[in-house]
């Protein structure tokens, strides 16, 4: 079979060496692909991922049998649906689906229509009535721009004042069109736990459960980034709690079959938090998250392009999925000042030695070859460091022996991912 990726990430490395394992796979493709991606699949340079009729024009002309959309944006631009269109086989929802991230009001309606328990909310075109209730409702409180700002629209405000400015920095264009809406919603406590499902034929089938860590340096403090670093599975997800979330994704699935025009054929990904009510969605996602891919596929024991086919085709009673009893921790290596202006073009060196650790796979997320063919660094997030181990302990030893091996000017990471899953949910 011939299939092209989507996408550049440590995501997309993840996706495509999972693809690369399978005797399925005869040749592989990815646009743009990565310094990682390059070894294992044809990296396509100078593919707008974000155009219908360009993807669709690459994949007759190499004859793909699949295509694997990776991140959100040509999802929301509406990729899938010209794919599917010409009967090319599609990994991603369509863009009525893709509006479950493209949207947060749309989110939000729908989660209310069909039950799914999340924050209470109100959404806002203007100023006034915004300011009106978050004076009404108090602090702490979220403001979220309703379009997709990277991670970067939303506000988990602990004063009033702190909303209020956040709301206006959203109607003053701080987001552009993403936030022309905003969405007002109740702060909920709790840790956090991502829950991704391939869904088909209003099924959902789970996969292992995830924790990522947003924020820049240890101790969860500094900004939100990307992710600085994720674990699978959560240990301290109860069994009613999984049961529950599980039940949630289910829900989900079904509603996308009664909600929409065509079948949602890709990931739903739920991000859940732990409240004490129980489980409560804070966002769906339409792909694969990034980092949780990257301990998630290795975990995956099934073959990964007889799930993407059978989603793809609509077909959910063939998807089969094992996962290994291993644990798998990430850490991401990223780029000196990220999430803030950072330089790209350092010289990365000791990833084989670090690959020669039983177990450690790194993902690039952020990297490219230069003119002297030597590996740099070409993104804020620049490598993720992933180690399978028989204990969560051995994983986290191992990821970080890894990390330790592998060196470019600037080398910025955690020393903490996982900490707070070793200690116990109330450490
Ligand atoms: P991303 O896609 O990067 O995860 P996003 O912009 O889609 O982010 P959300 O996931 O909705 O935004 O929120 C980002 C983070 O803000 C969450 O992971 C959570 O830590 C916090 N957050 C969001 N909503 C709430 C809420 N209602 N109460 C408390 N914290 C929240």
């Amino acid at each position: 079979m011939n299939i092209l990726v989507l996408g550049g990430g440590g995501r997309e490395h993840a996706i495509v060496w999972a693809l690369a394992r399978s005797p399925r796979t005869d040749n592989l493709y990815v646009a743009p692909g990565n310094g990682g991606t390059e070894g294992i699949a044809r990296n396509v340079s100078g593919l707008d991922v974000e155009d219908g009729r360009a993807v669709l024009a690459f994949a007759e002309e190499h004859g793909i049998d699949l295509v694997v959309v990776g991140p959100e944006a040509p999802l929301v631009a509406g990729v899938a649906d010209v794919l599917r269109a010409a009967g090319v086989a599609v990994f991603g929802p369509d863009a009525q689906g893709a509006q479950l991230e493209g949207s947060k009001t749309f989110s939000k309606e729908f989660m209310e229509a069909h039950g799914i328990p999340t924050a209470r909310y109100a959404s806002f075109t203007e100023l006034e009535p915004a300011l009106a209730y978050v004076r009404e409702l108090g602090a702490p409180i979220v403001v979220k721009a309703d379009g997709l700002a990277a991670g970067k629209g939303v506000v988990v405000a602990e004063d009033v004042e702190d909303a209020e400015e956040a709301l206006r920095d959203c109607f003053d264009g701080a987001f552009g069109q993403a936030g022309s809406t905003v969405v007002v919603e109740e702060c909920l406590t709790g840790p956090e736990c991502s829950l991704l499902a391939f869904v088909s034929g209003g099924k959902a089938h789970c996969m292992a459960t995830a924790q990522d860590h947003k924020r820049a340096f240890d101790g969860d403090r500094g900004p939100n980034t990307g992710g600085m670093g994720v674990y699978s599975p959560v240990p301290i997800v109860t069994p009613d709690e999984l049961a529950s979330m599980h039940e949630i994704m289910e829900k989900a699935a079904a509603a996308t079959a009664e909600e929409f025009d065509c079948d949602y054929r890709g990931v739903l990904y739920g991000g859940f938090m732990l409240t004490p009510e129980g489980p409560k969605v804070l966002e769906f996602n339409a792909r694969f998250g990034d980092p949780e891919t990257q301990v998630v596929l290795p975990r995956l024991e099934t073959d990964l392009v007889d799930i993407m086919m059978a989603v793809a085709e609509g077909r959910p009673g063939d998807i089969d999925l094992r996962w290994s009893e291993q644990w798998a921790v990430c850490v991401v290596l990223a780029s000196e000042g990220y999430p803030g202006s950072y330089e790209k073009g350092k010289v990365i060196l000791g990833i084989d030695e670090a690959e020669q650790i039983e177990g450690v796979t790194v993902f690039h997320a952020g990297t490219a070859k230069n003119f002297d063919d030597e590996l740099v660094t070409a993104g804020g997030r620049v490598l993720n460091v992933v180690a399978l181990g028989d204990s969560f302990d051995e994983a986290r030893e191992k990821a970080y022996e890894a990390c330790d091996l592998i060196n470019f000017e600037g080398k910025q990471y955690r020393s903490d991912i996982g900490k707070r899953a070793a200690a116990g949910r109330d450490a």
